[in-house]
């Protein structure tokens, strides 16, 4: 027989697993009409993404639904793939050429396209590898990239579509804008931070009058582009201004002061300088109010033509200026300091520039309508159900989404303008003229889309949409979308609009968000802070199955975890249980053969039926919590059956019936004849599968041990094991093995075992030492009696009497007696201590306690300690002094019980 090492070492295992599984093709399902799939479509991890913990978190939550439904027996796909992540990817290829002192534009379009090609190949590898680590059984073979050519096609295809139906169109529109990477961002490409800068109140010369109105602004610099000032209609201030103009200085043109509802009174003066091309909020006041845009910036962010004097300077640089020359002018009224938020581009901590620029945009009202009745009407259902009211918040504000971005790393916008006519095509396929003139003078457009826009068609076009291929037609809606509850909106939320619109069919039944990851005091892990979790080193330290167990174990839908070394080392400590229990359990299998057979159980003892009884509850409570999404707490409940009813309680027990037993007292029946082994490998086997989704590595190590053992058992010839617990059915729950009285007696068994193993602990009764105990019960004495040699060994009693209640003796103040729910039991003290020791204890550790209390006593008099000690360290000497004379108060309490008890021996 094989021999089981006596630690648990994940390294030695976990690859030969994973390649075993992924030859046998277990991660690909076949396509079986008669059965309804189970599908997860990965979200696609960024090529530029090193494998963190949020990786693992989505990893191992997916892969437990995936394993799950798989011992199901649904076909089960998990369609794992990368996103090409446009701006990320390109900046860091940037960074690189630049390291090189190269820059994009000296490579040229081609050149830096196939360079970022090879780099991002070489990055799916890893990712590839890491997902493999975590044990993700995902499918392989069908494994996609945003870039391939299906994915790809896809993207034009539905350009294509919104664009004939007016959803699509191309405007100029403000947005959020770096001048380093010259692109336009979306919002969750900018990452605000609060800095603490300046309101520089400006003076704008009346034009027709003497005087000024102050405007107060954070950006001087801007004013170049200024069209208008604006106030409250209300404000008692300006009202006489309105319809007025100023004149702008410096540059001498004249602008209107206009009305708006919109204007904060508080703000500043009251009176707004509105700057529609660099202010989104202005844009909207511009349009309202008919007024014209004046753009001062180049798309660098150096001032143009419009900027009169200032043309060409930075724009910093030129906020110096401004504010030099205002003040020559004694324009500048006053400076204030100012915090506030200002958006930075997140790939290259630029400040941005909010600017109106001419750009692609989707029209997604008409499709959020849709989205949003979707999940109104259940066909949609989100978990955590809070997470429902804040997607109706966002679709319902939803804006236009701006999918064009100035880079060379995406999907090419399909849109070729003619040279000759000057109007557009949109196509799928590159076409050879016009459609409009059939010039054949076209250019396509030079931008690429939004990284979100392909991420938005991912259910679908990884499946080979628009093609009516099979697996289409078969894994097509998916069943659940797992991702972080951080892009509900960015990506979730488009793709339910992108799935309704271009298949008709919502793409997934269930979104399952997960939280974020902090540490284990709940702060955000960050470099900075130096609480940062690596997976790998995590894996390497503790192994896959203990990281995946303390990320997913004891949390919940939506809610953030938190994640330390003390969650990782208890979840190894959990793994090394396992294996040690089951060695026990195999070794033992070893060593009788014989008595193993009988695999169909007859539990006949009360302790057999009751773990089968509580094995058969946990399989029925797990099924119910993985249905309602509760994987957090269906681990946790595995965790604790396993943990202490079955290694705690069960195994100890089973220990002491498979001891050779030459004196067995006269109350025994049965034990030591009817062997434990059965109930042992039917829990053990029972209990890996049911830990197999969380803990797939050591089940399967584990499993494939006690399979040798049971196949080599003569009598099982006609059992029928699956070559993988990974295809071995999720264990069913059987009502009938419930056994409540069972249960009742060994909730009492194991009562009086922990309360005589408290009175020891309190005694301190070394742990080789015999103490007396009686035991008195009722309705459960027969049974008790059955299990007298069981609470014997456990409690480590001798002799231990167990009676009816009527026969209790009155002559408990020489003893403990201890009340439980059903029995009483009672403890001579005489027995139980070394009198004349634990007085000799009891006395020295008072005569300390008392020297203490004393020396503390004689400094809280102390009027010079009193004088000069912080209050708080006065207070904290007081509490010591309480707790010292509280615990001579209990020392004395035992002695006094001592001599009570010793009076008469
Ligand atoms: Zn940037
Ligand atoms: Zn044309």
């Amino acid at each position: 027989m094989l021999e089981i090492p006596k630690a648990y070492e994940p390294g030695r295992i976990e690859e030969n697993w994973y390649n075993f599984w992924l030859e046998q093709g277990y991660l690909t399902p076949k396509i079986d009409p008669d059965k309804k799939p189970f599908v997860i479509v990965m979200p696609p991890p960024n090529v530029t993404g090193e494998l963190h913990l949020g990786h693992a978190l989505t990893a191992t939550l997916e892969d437990i639904m995936v394993r799950w439904h798989r011992m199901r027996g649904e076909p089960t796909l998990w369609l794992p793939g990368t996103d090409h992540a446009g701006i990320a990817t390109q900046v860091v290829v940037e960074q690189q050429l630049a390291k090189q002192g190269q820059t994009k534009s000296e490579i040229g379009r081609e050149n830096f396209t196939k360079l970022t090609w090879e780099w991002a190949d070489k990055r799916r590898e890893d990712i590839r590898l890491q997902h493999r680590l975590l044990g993700a059984s995902c499918d392989w073979t069908r494994e996609k990239f945003t870039l391939d050519e299906g994915p790809s096609k896809a993207v034009r295809i539905a350009f294509v579509r919104l664009y004939n139906k007016g959803l699509i169109y191309r405007g100029e529109r403000m947005i959020n804008w770096c001048p380093r990477c010259q692109t336009a961002l979306s919002d969750l490409e900018v990452e605000h931070k609060d800095i603490v800068t300046h309101l520089y109140y400006i003076r704008y010369p009346l034009t027709e009058n003497e005087g000024f109105v102050t405007v107060a602004t954070t950006r001087p610099e801007t004013f170049l582009g200024d069209t208008a000032v604006a106030v409250n209609p209300e404000d008692e201030r300006y009202k006489n201004f309105i319809g007025s103009c100023v004149t702008l200085p410096i540059i001498n043109r004249d602008i209107p002061i206009i009305a708006d509802d919109a204007v904060d009174t508080s703000f500043g003066t009251g009176a707004l300088k509105i700057t529609p091309a660099h202010d989104p909020t202005d844009f909207e006041v511009a349009q309202r109010h008919n007024l014209p845009l004046v753009n001062t910036m180049n798309p660098d962010a150096t001032m143009n033509e419009n900027a009169g004097p200032y043309q060409g300077m930075e724009r910093f640089a030129c906020r110096d200026k401004v504010l030099a020359d205002l003040k020559d002018k004694k324009l500048l009224e006053k400076i204030e300091p100012y915090f506030h938020s200002v958006g930075h581009c997140s790939r290259c901590q630029m400040m941005i520039e909010p600017r109106v620029s001419l750009q692609w945009f989707v029209q997604t009202e008409p499709l959020a309508k849709a989205a949003i009745e979707a999940v109104k009407e259940g066909r949609i259902t989100i978990i955590p159900e809070r997470f429902t009211k804040i997607y109706f918040d966002w679709m319902e504000n939803i804006r236009d989404w701006c999918i064009s971005r100035q880079l060379w790393w995406g999907h090419r916008i399909p849109v070729w303008y003619c040279q000759g006519c000057g109007k557009l095509t949109a196509s799928v396929d590159e076409p050879a003229a016009c459609t409009h003139c059939g010039s054949k003078q076209i250019i396509q457009d030079s931008d690429v889309l939004d990284t979100w826009f392909s991420s938005a068609l991912w259910t679908h076009s990884t499946l080979g949409w628009p093609e009516d291929t099979d697996e289409f037609r078969y894994f097509y809606p998916g069943s659940v979308m797992e991702t972080g509850y951080d892009i509900l909106f960015f990506w979730v939320a488009r793709m339910i609009m992108m799935g309704l619109e271009d298949t008709g069919e919502i793409p997934f039944h269930t979104v399952y968000l997960h939280g974020l990851i902090r540490d284990e005091s709940g702060e955000k892990m960050s470099k900075l802070r130096g609480n940062v979790i690596n997976p790998a080193e995590a894996i390497s330290k503790y192994g896959v199955d203990a990281l995946r167990f303390a990320l997913t174990t004891g949390t919940s839908p939506g809610n953030d975890i938190n994640l330390g070394q003390g969650k990782l080392e208890s979840s190894r400590n959990f793994v090394n249980k396992l294996w040690n229990a089951a060695r026990f359990i195999l070794q033992s299998m070893d060593a009788e053969t014989l008595k193993a057979q009988p695999i169909e159980l007859q539990p006949q003892r009360i302790e057999d039926q009751w773990i089968d009884s509580q094995l058969n509850r946990l399989i029925k409570n797990v099924t119910g919590l993985m249905e309602e999404f509760q994987f957090g707490e269906a681990g946790q409940q595995i965790y604790d059956f396993v943990w202490s009813k079955f290694c705690d309680w069960y195994i100890e027990i089973a220990k002491i019936r498979l001891r050779p037993h030459p004196n067995l007292s006269s109350h025994e029946e049965g034990f030591g004849e009817v062997s434990p082994l059965p109930l042992l490998v039917n829990t053990l086997e029972k209990s890996l599968r049911l830990l197999h989704p969380f803990m797939p590595f050591v089940t399967e190590e584990l499993w494939q041990s006690l399979k040798v053992r049971l196949l080599g058992s003569a009598s099982n010839d006609n059992m029928r094991m699956p070559d993988s617990i990974m295809i071995a059915p999720y264990p069913l729950a059987d009502d009938k093995a419930f056994a409540p009285e069972a249960e009742r007696v060994m909730d009492s068994v194991i009562e009086i075992v922990r309360s005589i193993r408290n009175v020891r602990a309190q005694y301190k009764v070394g742990p080789t030492r015999w103490i007396e105990a009686q035991v008195y019960a009722d309705e459960l004495l027969p049974s008790l009696i059955l299990e007298a040699n069981i609470i014997e060994t456990l409690a480590k009693v001798r002799p231990l009497t167990i009676l009816g209640r009527q026969q209790r003796k009155p002559d408990e103040d020489k003893a403990l007696v201890l009340v439980l729910k059903e029995a009483e039991v009672v403890v001579p003290l005489a027995g139980m201590v070394d009198r004349l020791a634990e007085e000799q204890r009891l006395m020295k550790e008072s005569g300390e306690v008392n020297a203490r209390i004393a020396q503390l006593d004689a400094r809280l008099k102390d009027s010079a300690f009193l004088s000069k000690a912080p209050a708080q360290v006065i207070e904290k000497e007081k509490q010591k002094l309480a707790m010292l004379e509280d615990k001579l108060k209990r020392l004395l309490q035992e002695l006094s019980q001592l001599s009570s008890s010793s009076a008469d021996m």
